[in-house]
């Protein structure tokens, strides 16, 4: 009895080994497989689907057209291996959620070069059989919105499944009853694992089937697979991965899925310092999936306890893109300590590209917060600043001229307002529309994190929308000004 144990034991320790080495191994050689025509977060789908129409094209992908978006976008059901366990995978439901999509195309060119990993490829296409539904919201995706065109989030209509996407979405999974159930997401980038200053990089989830959050057999198995992607991330990010919210909700797909029977696992790709394509998190997707596909594969998920799963923190919130701490601030004639916190948003210019906003958020004592970036401001003062009188006209406002300003300590001119449209400046600095208007003398909550930074009244560092520069050598970054109306 003692000696089974004991080989049992060998055994277990073995198989983990064998994963952890393929998943090491994996991480090493991704560059190889990386899709290099998308590398940014937005994308047409159509370029997506071309894409897997060449992976249909060279017979490594069988394909299934399912139907159409409320705008008449393809949906289509993608198939690979011939094993009898059946995983279903399905990416985007939330359209402006693609690091998964860009993953799984990763992950398809791992798949069809014929040079490498022979054996792992082998065993997995002889146990598994993957069945990817990608841009479940091929709509809100060209929109790069979460909802779809008639603004409907696809997530909370898997009961009522009044548009077609959601039915589809339905219709596939109790046709495939699969074993094993991916539901692919990206969260808002700057959840914290627990009370850490550790971004949430990924966040996974086995939902609830039900209000009283029941272990089902399924939803234990889901856990299981859940510690073995946890393992994996462990290795690499320490204390950036966590747990999603997991109260249930009846609407949703992953809560149903899980309630229907099949081993539902929640991802959702979180946020990176320095990362704003998320491609690093597209890596670790990459990464976590192929290496549940192969512990399926080798049966390897009964070696594993929830005891990863039970130990992820929550996702929290005690996270700042920006903070700038102990600040002499200068306001109303009086001088103040206080810490500030920026978060850089984006959204979407008329040109359909993509342009960064970003907004103070506190003010104050923010000794229980961290920043993803911080910046310790002791002995420096910070004020709003003055915008010169003078208006400029656009075609005056050429890199040189941009860097005198900020030499001069401004981060805003007044211009014409002209045929500017949008939000956004192109130019590294803010531009002030309306000439009548008074530039603020103090910081705002939710508005334009400009400001300068002094030392003994003297202009050192400026911040424009949310970035650090400093011009006297022009060391630093400013993504993009913002228009003030
Ligand atoms: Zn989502």
């Amino acid at each position: 009895m003692k000696k089974i144990l004991f080989i049992f034991f060998i055994t277990v320790f073995a198989m983990k080994a064998h994963a952890q080495n393929f998943a090491n191994d994996l991480y090493h050689a991704y560059g190889n497989y990386l899709e290099r025509s998308i590398l940014t977060r937005r994308f047409p789908p159509e370029d997506y689907i071309k894409l897997m129409e060449q992976f249909v094209q060279s017979g490594l992908l069988s394909k299934e057209k399912l139907g159409s978006s409320v705008s008449g976008r393809e949906l289509n059901l993608y198939r690979w291996g011939k094993g009898e366990t059946r995983i279903f995978l399905w990416s985007q439901m939330h359209g402006d959620e693609s690091t998964a999509s860009l993953a799984l195309l990763d992950i398809f060119h791992f798949l069809a070069d014929t040079h490498s990993f022979k054996q792992e490829k082998h065993l997995m296409h002889d146990a598994v059989s993957l069945y990817i539904l990608p841009l479940v919201n091929p709509d809100g995706a060209e929109a790069f919105t979460r909802r779809n065109s008639i603004a409907i989030d696809l997530n909370r209509d898997a009961l009522r499944l009044t548009t077609p996407e959601a039915r589809i979405l339905m219709e596939t999974y109790l046709r495939l009853k699969p074993h094993y159930a991916f539901n692919l997401h990206d969260q808002q980038p700057r959840y914290s694992a627990g009370n850490s200053h550790k971004v949430a990089a990924i966040s996974f989830l086995a939902p609830a089937p039900d209000q009283e959050k029941t272990i089902t057999p399924n939803r234990l198995q889901a856990m299981k697979v859940i510690s073995g992607m946890t393992e994996v991330l462990n290795k690499i990010i320490p204390g950036h991965t966590a747990k999603y919210d997991d109260t249930f909700e009846p609407r949703a797909f992953g809560d149903n899925f899980q309630k229907l029977g099949g081993a539902t696992i929640l991802i959702e790709s979180g946020g990176w310092p320095g990362d704003p394509e998320k491609q690093f998190i597209r890596k670790l997707n990459f990464l976590i999936m192929l290496d549940a596909f192969y512990r399926i594969s080798r049966g390897g998920v009964e070696l594993y306890s929830t005891e990863l799963y039970d130990s992820l923190p929550f996702n929290d919130t005690r996270l700042f893109d920006v903070i700038f701490r102990n600040c002499t601030y200068l306001a109303d004639g009086q001088r103040f300590t206080v810490d500030v916190a920026i978060n850089r948003n984006e959204s979407v210019q008329p040109d359909g590209k993509l342009a960064g906003y970003s907004e103070v958020e506190e003010i104050g004592d923010l000794s229980v917060f961290y920043g993803s970036e911080e910046y310790d401001l002791t002995g420096y003062e910070i004020m709003t600043g003055s915008v010169p009188e003078r208006q400029y006209s656009l075609s005056e406002l050429t890199p040189e001229v941009v860097a005198d300003l900020h030499r001069k300590g401004f981060h805003t001119v007044r211009t014409k307002a002209g045929k500017i449209g949008g939000n956004f400046s192109k130019f590294e600095v803010n531009l002030l529309l309306n000439s009548e208007r008074e530039h603020p003398d103090r910081l705002l909550l939710n508005r334009n994190a400009s400001f300068v930074v002094s030392k003994d009244s003297k202009p050192i560092y400026l911040v424009i929308n949310g970035y650090l520069l400093y011009p006297l050598t022009g060391a630093g970054f400013v993504r993009n000004g913002t228009i003030i109306k």
